[in-house]
């Protein structure tokens, strides 16, 4: 019987098959190809750097016991990197690897001797905090189902999610798209899918990236010339889960990179999950082709918690952190902080943290102090009165000249500024806006309005006021 090298690598393989999980052999394994024996060299083809890199750093140990038992103690490995370029053009090439100083291997293969010692090329495709971090999942285990308290506010979203992680791939929520503002737990939800899904299906390749991390590593490749890895990297995964795409906005080359991997994944069963700020239908900048894959499975709204929700997330949260709270403070803050999650586990913790540190009891008062800086602070919904005010201070006339009847150039352009600002940074209408500043009508407001914008066109000194205040007011 001849020995060949498809027959030694059958059988390392074998052995490999053995002590290794399934999912891990048909992803690092299955695609490699045995392509030489000599002598007790055996050169296997690879499909990228970076796989050549993975088995390296995972599974070069397994790899010298099995062929050592085929070959013998001078058994030596040989990697052929081959590249299939599976974007755009359909070319097969191989990539030639400069060989390090070991003299005696041929100059385009990596060969490693199993010395133990790492070969020194190791100038890999390094995705940033991913090859660290072994369980390349990037989940935060605290991000759980368990602790995302159900609501109406989320209970779409959060039944999905469920769904998603019970059967990944296989429902019709493929792609999940989780929206919603600020701090209302989509990453949490996120997180929480991917968390759930690795406990049911260990052997699966999760990973949860922020859309900006993505975008990072992709320019990274694309500048050491690493393209083709980044793709094929992120086509072996199983559930991608891609937080705050919206960021993609803009950025025409992650966003092509995306929809060939999001198609890739897609076809082939596997999970995606994106997080998004808003609705697909209200993004922007988002090439078409893209949107519309978002809308292939499921969009779920996160909202509002309402009330009962709110209680129940700060509860959880206290009991989580042991402390206790009485019931009326809880209920307190749960009344008065309504603009999400976030800002509701914020008040909770600086009250736990002013209560610690300045050894003060809990009590009503100190909820009041705290909830009342809270709402100050993160609302500062902007008024019609507090636009008027800062417009007469920045031409340091006062709010009733600037209400006045005059015709003086000045002080029609100060008011004119006034209402123009209302128009843009509250939700008044412009009757509404007329009539709080000096008693005009809405036709009055509209004029003004298209005034400031002619006169911030052509007029480079009327440009600047509207610069100057619109800073005031943004601070
Ligand atoms: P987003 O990504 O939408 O901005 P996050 O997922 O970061 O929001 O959530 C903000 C905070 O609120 C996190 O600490 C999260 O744990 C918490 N949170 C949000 N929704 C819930 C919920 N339903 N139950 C418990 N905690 C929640
Ligand atoms: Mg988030």
């Amino acid at each position: 019987m001849s020995v060949t090298a498809q027959s030694v690598w059958n059988n390392c393989l074998e052995f490999i098959k053995d002590n290794i999980q399934p999912q891990a052999y048909k992803t690092w394994f299955e695609p490699i190809k045995a392509v030489k024996l000599t002598d007790t060299a055996l050169s296997i083809q690879v499909p990228s750097k970076f796989f050549y890199e993975w088995l390296e750093e995972h599974y070069v140990k397994i790899l010298k016991v099995s062929l050592t038992k085929e070959l013998g103690e001078t058994a030596k490995l040989v990697y052929i990197i081959k590249m299939e370029n599976t974007y755009g053009n359909k070319q097969p090439f191989t990539e030639k690897i400069p060989s390090s100083n070991r003299s005696a291997v041929k100059s385009q293969d990596v060969d490693v001797p199993f010395n133990n010692k790492s070969p020194e090329l190791r100038n890999p495709f390094v995705i940033p905090g991913i090859r660290n971090v072994k369980i390349e999942s990037q989940l935060n285990p605290n991000y759980s189902f368990e602790n995302f308290l159900e609501g109406d506010s989320n209970r779409l979203a959060r039944s999905a999610g469920l769904a998603v992680a019970a059967k990944p791939g296989g429902t019709s929520f493929n792609p999940l798209l989780i929206f919603g503002g600020v701090g209302l737990g989509k990453t949490h939800l996120a997180h929480a899918i991917g968390v759930d899904i690795k406990d049911k299906y260990p052997e699966k390749t999760v990973l949860y990236i922020s859309a900006e991390k993505f975008t990072q590593q992709y320019i990274d490749a694309v500048k050491k010339n690493n393209r083709n890895d980044f793709i094929h990297f992120y086509q072996i995964i199983d559930v991608l889960i891609i937080d705050d795409v919206q960021f993609l906005s803009g950025k025409s080359g992650t966003q092509d990179v995306f929809f060939h991997i999001f198609n890739h994944l897609h076809q082939n069963g596997k999970q995606v999950i994106l997080t998004s700020d808003k609705a697909p239908v209200d993004m922007q900048d988002i090439e078409q082709r893209l949107l519309s894959r978002f809308k292939w499975g499921l969009s779920a709204e996160l909202q509002n918690p309402d009330f009962e929700t709110r209680v129940s997330i700060l509860k959880n949260k206290l009991y989580r952190d042991g402390v206790e709270m009485p019931e009326d403070i809880i209920e307190y803050v749960a009344k008065n902080i309504k603009t999400n999650v976030r800002e509701l586990e914020g008040a909770i913790i600086s009250l736990i943290a002013q209560s610690s540190f300045n050894k003060k009891e809990i009590n009503i008062d100190l909820a009041r102090v705290i909830v009342e800086k809270f709402v100050k602070n993160t609302k500062r919904e902007v008024s019609i009165d507090y636009i008027q005010k800062i417009v007469s201070d920045y031409f340091q006339m006062d709010v009733d000249t600037l209400q006045s009847k005059t015709r003086k150039r000045h002080i029609v352009q100060a008011r004119q500024l006034a209402m123009f600002f209302a128009k843009k940074f509250t939700k008044a209408s412009l009757a509404s806006i007329g009539s709080q500043i000096g008693k005009r009508d809405h036709a009055t407001v509209l004029h003004a309005c298209k005034t400031v914008d002619n006169l911030s066109s052509t007029d480079k000194q009327f440009r600047k006021y509207v610069e100057d205040i619109t800073k005031k007011l943004s601070v």
